[in-house]
């Protein structure tokens, strides 16, 4: 089984999607650097995009993601500003710039897209490299979700050797470690975290997404006007943010947290904050801006929008009470890569949504006193009630119906949470582990319109023609 740290699942990196944008843009810069070691240069690069990466490629700007990868670009790091005069420079110029040398390249030309998919993987992307038309590297990868790649051939085992002091494979596992140990869920994570990193590491890991997460959410309630992509789909979280805090304004980050803070805790005035700010992270993510996966990108706005109202209006807003909450909400994550999948090219959009919403109810379950048993509840029941949800985005962009799905996402979250602290978990019917073969049980069963193809649901009933495909 794998040996999964929180810091696979929480990824700083650039939207739409982990699966269709972070992993072939991890995927490419892994190429890029194979091309290093050659005796030869290429004078030709190919990229072969197959199966889901292909149907829905465009709209999730995977054609975009592996040739800032090619050319080195760290997700991480890259001025998202940057991006666009990049992409026009090697659509302008017909040149790709890999290690400081310029290879001619052609998007149309040389960024393939085959709409089958290859019988290894529904997200498969393969790299070719020429001299003299004679190949010189072939490397084929597959996008395994949440930013998750694997290179055919390679070697995975070595991840996996790491010995953890509190091996979990599924939630019966970790439900053993806290008893033996008398811990929380938080406690037995970060026990196991300082196996892959040192203390400092984990602490500054921490605080590195937390504080991502926080910027996403500001920038997205500070940007209005029309997302790209070709559907006209309105940003609103900007306006609805104004709404709420009824004129008042605001000159920092810190500045906002404490007006939204101190707003009313009345059901609707919450209800609508926590859709604010999924809608914040979602719309920055559809505008490729920096987001964190958790687990993915297009659910990316979940965990914030929870983490918010835990810090807003639960009076939770300690760096401990942020630290206790991503590592609770980042194991459940890993316990769903472990035993269904976090791909929606697998799963469908229970895979991700299903999976943030799992994951923050049981993350706000341990911060607000639930029990161990209690936080697995919650993320059953959060987990539950999105089993079969589909992946069905309209003309392959993540907006629609991808946005406001986070917003949804982190409300059954926090029902979830409130319902787990309000019931004995010796009276749940479904445990944890049975909801989580439950899902992969049903991703296998799902049809593959349904599956980030955009061939079924409201992209087939409302399909579109969009300017970039
Ligand atoms: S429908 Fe769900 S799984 Fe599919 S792209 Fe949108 S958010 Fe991701």
């Amino acid at each position: 089984m794998e040996r999964l740290s929180i810091f696979d699942i929480y990824k700083i990196g650039v939207g739409p999607s982990s699966s269709h944008t972070l992993g072939p843009w991890n995927a490419a810069l892994q190429f890029a650097t194979a091309l290093w070691g050659l005796e030869l240069q290429p004078d030709h690069v190919e990229v072969h995009l197959y199966g889901s990466l292909s149907k829905t490629g465009v709209g999730h700007a995977t054609d975009l993601a592996v040739q800032l990868g090619l050319e080195g670009c760290d997700p991480v790091t890259v001025d998202t500003a940057e991006i666009p005069i990049r992409i026009e420079r090697i659509r302008a110029h017909e040149q790709i710039v890999i290690h400081n040398y310029p290879i001619p390249f052609t998007p149309s030309r040389d960024i393939v897209f085959h709409n089958h998919a290859r019988l290894e993987h529904p997200n498969t992307l393969t790299f070719k490299a020429f001299s003299d038309h004679e190949v010189l590297l072939e490397q084929t990868y597959y996008s395994l979700g949440g930013g998750f790649i694997e290179r055919e051939g390679e070697n995975v085992q070595e991840l996996q050797q790491i010995q953890l002091p509190f091996p979990i494979d599924k939630g019966a596992d970790l439900l053993r470690h806290i008893d033996q140990q008398d811990a929380s869920v938080s406690e037995i994570v970060w026990a196991n975290e300082l196996r892959f990193h040192e203390y400092s590491e984990v602490k500054e890991q921490i605080d590195s997404i937390f504080r991502t997460m926080l910027e996403c959410v500001f920038r997205g309630i500070n940007t209005s006007g029309i997302l790209p992509g070709g559907l006209n789909v309105k940003r609103r979280a900007a306006k609805l943010n104004k709404e709420l805090l009824d004129g008042q304004t605001f000159d920092s980050l810190e500045e906002w947290l404490a007006l939204v803070s101190g707003t009313s805790r009345d059901f609707t005035n919450v209800n609508k904050w926590v859709s604010c700010f999924a809608l914040a992270v979602n719309e920055e993510n559809a505008a490729l801006g920096r987001v964190v996966t958790s687990p993915t990108n297009g659910a990316a706005g979940v965990i914030p929008a929870v983490m918010l109202y835990m810090y807003c209006f639960c009076d939770h807003n300690s760096i401990d009470d942020i630290e206790r909450f991503l590592l609770t909400s980042g194991e459940i994550g890993c316990l769903f890569k472990k035993g269904a999948t976090i791909s929606a090219a697998v799963g469908g959009c229970q895979a991700e949504i299903g999976v943030s919403s799992a994951m923050a109810a049981g993350g706000l379950t341990e911060i607000l006193g639930g029990s161990p048993r209690q936080v697995l509840a919650a993320a059953e029941i959060a987990m539950e009630h999105h089993l079969g949800l589909t992946c069905d985005p309209i003309g392959g962009l993540v907006q629609v119906p991808c946005i406001e799905r986070n917003a949804m996402g982190a409300m059954k979250a926090i029902t979830a949470a409130h319902l787990a602290l309000a019931t004995d978990p010796d009276d749940c019917l479904v445990n944890f582990d049975v909801v989580v073969k439950t899902m992969w049980d049903t991703a296998q069963d799902m049809n593959h319109k349904y599956k980030e193809t955009s061939e079924g649901g409201l992209a087939f009933n409302l399909p579109v023609v969009l300017p970039s495909c």
